[in-house]
């Protein structure tokens, strides 16, 4: 780095020679001028380090090269040490009005210029470095938006930094009193500020506080707000905007509480609120009513319809839910947290199909019961989904608190009289009770030894024959699941397959079952009965799973089976599918053979007849058990065994147990016909000795 250059303006040539020569000989460079005139042009060519300047001079005088030098901006800085006359003090005042840094006297002592000199330039070097750091933090406070304040607490005056105005759009008065900043606070939140304000000042407690601040225009910013007390006399404080962050803020709390489908409160919110309310009616004595909520045949609907209008439904009885519950209490906003908080109901989503609503503050049982109706006659209305009609009644069970209760145990209190409600038919609502919750629990287990069950082998097959009614030969043989639970017996379809289907084993079983039917086919066609097809049994959920159609081309190649061997049995639930489901379309174009189960029990309508994806159809059991004295099932049966055998399928009737119905469905021109009459479901070694003693058909 070289040496720091002084620039010595003065009219006497003695003066300057004798500067020159004491700063050079301080190791120090040294430009001369003569006037203020060359003094100006010499400076504004490069900017010297240091001016020393003497004040009285001709033509442009030191005064004037002064003011000149500090309005010219590379020059604002530049340290200027002016010369006077010992006895003028008015000189001295002028020339720092003007910008001097200091002042030496004339005569000069030569000897010690060089320090003076040095001193100046060490000075003007701290101020340099000062400025700089006052800039870059300036720069950072922009960035992060802060702004600070200091209050004298003597003369209460307030001071502002300069960002406040730019940030806040706070106007800078030269000597606020200690409320200017007050009055910017929001309202709402100035007593609180003010209080803790005041605080600091009293207990020396230092301030942090987030509250609003109204802009220039009135809007509202808000802000973190940090003051602490600075010696004895001074509050020092800053202020963040903080808005940005906040409006993130919120907007992350809204979608961690929002459901996002049907815009209601979600799980986490519902956990929320039910503990606040729980914790409030233990503190009044008072209950909370939980009502938990569940669409019946959603499950259907969604399957069946697709998820789009599984996805329509739950928005439309979340709209129909939201207004039931805010016909209870008008002053209540069910979405928000303050809402909920504030007392009043709130319904959210739990999950699936399952909806709850909480309502605090119960003092009598019969408030949730009249709200449980109410619901209950909003959501049976038909809801028009994907362009269908479609009912899907509401089942809803209602807890109430105990002291001491935690949410939990309300919740599943909750959900096991709802599964009650669903359990009587649905459409309505029930009151929890002991009972119910141990039937849930008996559910559960229920479906974890399925589960179990399912992995050890557990479940099997049992047979049953359906034979032809002119030729007396058997037509086909049924394939009935059974699940043989140790220490249990025999549990029946009806127990296991509905369980299977809500926890998702009903693929697993199934594909169980389809390789024991082949194999078994397999086996009666060795022994002589290869014409007999053999059935099973197929719910729409296997039907839509990935690989259906693969599980069953697997399960008859293993079984060295021809497709036109198998028979699939639908319900007519399928027939609602969107398109007739594509794996089905595959399978009997390869051959496979396709019946309605259960006919007449489901969705039929006349409509889907004419291109029924089907072989067969079974008429339900309980027309068949109707035959032949109930005049509405003499009806039935004929009528669909007419229109069936001309629309060219085979009709099979189930449930055939005396001859009088085996008579009038021969009568009628039915085709084949099954059930305990003929023989009773069971196991494969005794079906293979039942068609061996069976006489050839006629
Ligand atoms: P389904 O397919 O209609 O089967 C006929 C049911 O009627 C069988 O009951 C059978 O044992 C019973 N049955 C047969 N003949 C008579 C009779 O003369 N009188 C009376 N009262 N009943 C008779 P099961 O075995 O309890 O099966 C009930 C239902 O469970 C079946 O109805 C079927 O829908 C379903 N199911 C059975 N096995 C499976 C399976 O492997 N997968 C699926 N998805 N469902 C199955
Ligand atoms: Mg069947
Ligand atoms: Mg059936």
């Amino acid at each position: 780095m070289s040496a720091p250059e002084v620039l010595v303006v003065d009219d006497d040539r003695l003066t300057r020679l004798l500067a020159r020569e004491a700063l050079e000989g301080a190791g120090l460079r040294v430009r001369e001028a003569g006037d203020g005139q060359e003094a100006l042009e010499n400076a504004q060519e490069t900017a010297p380090d240091l001016v020393l300047l003497d004040l009285n001079m001709p033509h442009v005088d030191g005064f004037e090269a002064l003011s000149r030098l500090r309005s010219s901006a590379s020059l604002l800085h530049v340290p200027v040490l002016v010369l006077t006359a010992r006895d003028d003090p008015d000189s001295v005042q002028r020339a720092y009005d003007l910008g001097a840094t200091d002042f030496l006297a004339k005569p000069i002592h030569f000897q010690l210029l060089p320090h003076r000199v040095r001193y100046v330039l060490r000075a003007q070097e701290a101020i340099t470095a000062l400025r700089e750091s006052g800039r870059r933090l300036e720069r950072s406070q922009r960035m992060a938006r802060v702004a600070d304040w200091e209050l004298d607490i003597r003369t209460g005056r307030l001071r502002f930094s300069r960002l406040f105005g730019e940030i806040f759009g706070q106007e800078l008065d030269p000597s606020p009193g200690p409320n200017s900043l007050l009055v910017r606070v929001h309202p709402d939140d100035r007593a609180r500020v003010e209080f803790e304000l005041g605080l600091l000042r009293t207990e020396q407690k230092p301030f942090s506080e987030d509250h609003r601040l109204l802009g220039r225009d009135g809007e509202v910013i808000e802000v973190h707000h940090e003051a602490k007390l600075v010696g004895r006399s001074q509050i020092s404080g800053t202020v963040q905007d903080i808005s940005a962050r906040k409006a993130a803020e919120r907007r992350v709390g809204q979608l961690a509480f929002t459901d996002a489908l049907t815009g209601l409160p979600n799980r986490a919110f519902l956990a929320e609120h039910l503990s606040y309310a729980l914790a409030r009616a233990e503190r009044s004595g008072r209950q909370v009513a939980l009502l938990c909520l569940d669409l019946d045949r959603f499950k259907r609907i969604n399957d069946t319809l697709g998820h789009h209008a599984g996805d329509e439904l739950l928005q439309a009885a979340a709209a129909r839910l939201r207004a039931c519950v805010r016909r209870s209490d008008a002053v209540v906003r069910p979405t928000s947290l303050e809402g909920a908080r504030s007392g009043g109901p709130s319904v959210s989503r739990f999950g699936g199909e399952e909806f709850l609503v909480v309502l605090p503050d119960v003092e009598d049982p019969r408030e949730p019961a009249l709200l449980a109706e109410r619901i209950v006659a909003a959501l049976l209305e038909p809801y028009v989904v994907s362009g269908r009609e479609v009912v899907s009644a509401p089942s809803l069970g209602i807890a109430l608190s105990e002291p001491g209760m935690d949410s939990s145990a309300l919740l599943s209190q909750a959900d096991a009289a709802m599964y009650e409600a669903k359990g009587r038919g649905g459409g309505g609502f029930c009151f929890h009770s002991q009972e119910m919750t141990e039937r849930v629990r008996q559910r559960l287990l229920l479906e974890n030894s399925l589960r179990r069950g399912l992995a050890e082998d557990q479940v099997g097959c049992v047979f049953q024959p359906c034979v032809d009614l002119a030729t007396g030969a058997v037509r086909s043989v049924e394939a009935l699941a059974r699940w043989t639970q140790p220490g249990h017996g025999t549990r029946m379809p009806a127990e296991f397959i509905p369980v299977a289907e809500e926890a998702g084993l009903i693929v697993p079983l199934g594909e169980r079952v389809l390789a024991e039917a082949c194999r078994a086919a397999a086996r009666w066609a060795e022994a002589g009965f290869a014409d007999v097809v053999v059935s099973v049994n197929v719910s729409a959920r296997q039907l839509q799973a990935d690989g259906f159609h693969a599980q069953v081309l697997g399960a008859l190649a293993n079984a060295g089976l021809a497709p036109d061997r198998l028979e699939l049995e639908l319900t007519e639930s399928v027939l609602l599918l969107p398109e007739p489901a594509l794996a089905l379309q595959r399978l009997r174009a390869e051959g496979v053979r396709v019946a309605l189960d259960d006919f007449g029990t489901g969705f039929s309508s006349l409509r889907y007849l004419k291109d029924l994806p089907a072989d067969a159809v079974k008429i339900d059991q309980s027309f068949v058990a109707g035959l032949p004295g109930d005049g509405a099932s003499v009806a039935i049966a004929s009528a669909v065994i007419q229109l069936m055998s001309q629309l060219g399928l085979d009709v099979v009737a189930e449930g055939v147990e005396t001859e009088a119905q085996h008579r009038f469905l021969r009568d009628q021109g039915c085709d084949s016909v099954q059930g305990y009459l003929v023989a009773r479901p069971m196991p494969v070694e005794q079906l293979l000795v039942w068609l061996s003693e069976r006489p050839s058909p006629a």
